[in-house]
């Protein structure tokens, strides 16, 4: 019988090895603010805070290295030696974006248009860091103490891989449109509110040589980071938008000779 086939019991005569893949490590830093989560209405919810949270469940992949930074580290945690070992930077913020110095901002849009991928989270729609790489104000509407349906509209996608036709979260933050962004490259998931508002809850931009992916769930007093699916989408999202590689030299307009031209000389 041809390799690959499985018979019930008998060792198949011969069959060859697969080279074994070899998987890449993808470096997540988790960068959260870290403001709210010293209140006891978050601390009730997630008692590490959000990032410890997010690292968590991300930690258990054979393939992904979790590093956490705060707002309140010296850098925001971001000095240059962690952006550059950053592959996917996942952005939780809320009450303090504009306290995230402007020059920080320019160095994580630098390596994101070098190949980083970012994944934003929730209340990170209003974050210098998404505005800037997006260039619009990405305002939206929202209220509190609503119930969200979210519809996986791209079943093929990668992002979406382990999910079913939607998935239900008691409590979430009603987030509605217009969510003011450009049209995203790739739309995966819509969410319907118990208000009756629809928004774009996944989507995925390309900006120079790295992929963006915002993810509309993950209200601080919601349990929402500890729901399967909702961990599912962040987990499918670090492999997708993790660069291939990261380009180390920064990206000029150079006047170029033509490459016939050395042809016409050999
Ligand atoms: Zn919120």
């Amino acid at each position: 019988q041809s390799v690959g086939i499985k018979v019930g019991g008998v060792p198949p005569t011969s069959y060859h090895f697969k080279e074994r893949e070899v998987v890449k490590m993808i470096n997540v830093t988790v960068w959260n603010e870290h403001v709210q989560d010293k209140e006891d209405n978050v601390l009730a919810v997630y008692p590490d805070g959000i990032n410890a949270c997010i690292a968590g469940f991300l930690g258990k992949n054979d393939d992904i290295n979790v590093t956490c930074a705060t707002l309140d580290m010296p850098e925001c945690g971001l000095k240059d030696e962690v952006l550059e070992n950053t592959d996917v930077l996942i952005w939780w913020g809320h009450v303090a974006h504009e306290k995230v110095p402007d020059e920080i901002v320019e160095k994580i849009h630098d390596r994101i248009l070098r190949g980083m991928g970012l994944i934003v989270l929730h209340s990170g729609h209003f974050s210098k860091i998404l505005r800037k790489t997006l260039g619009t104000t990405c305002s939206l509407k929202w209220r509190e103490g609503d119930r969200e349906r979210v519809w996986n509209i791209a079943p093929n996608h990668p992002i979406t891989q382990g999910l079913g036709e939607y998935f239900y979260l008691e409590h979430e933050e009603m987030y509605g449109e217009r969510f003011d962004v450009p049209d995203p490259d790739e739309l995966v998931l819509i969410g319907w509110f118990g208000g009756g508002e629809v928004f774009r809850s996944g989507c995925v931009w390309n900006r120079g040589l790295g992929k963006v992916f915002y993810f509309q769930p993950g209200h601080e007093t919601n349990p929402t980071f500890k729901n399967p699916n909702v961990q599912t989408v962040i987990t499918n999202a670090v492999r997708y938008v993790a660069p291939l590689n990261i380009r180390k030299e920064p990206i000029e307009c150079p006047c170029a000779k033509a490459p016939e031209d050395e042809l016409k000389k050999a």
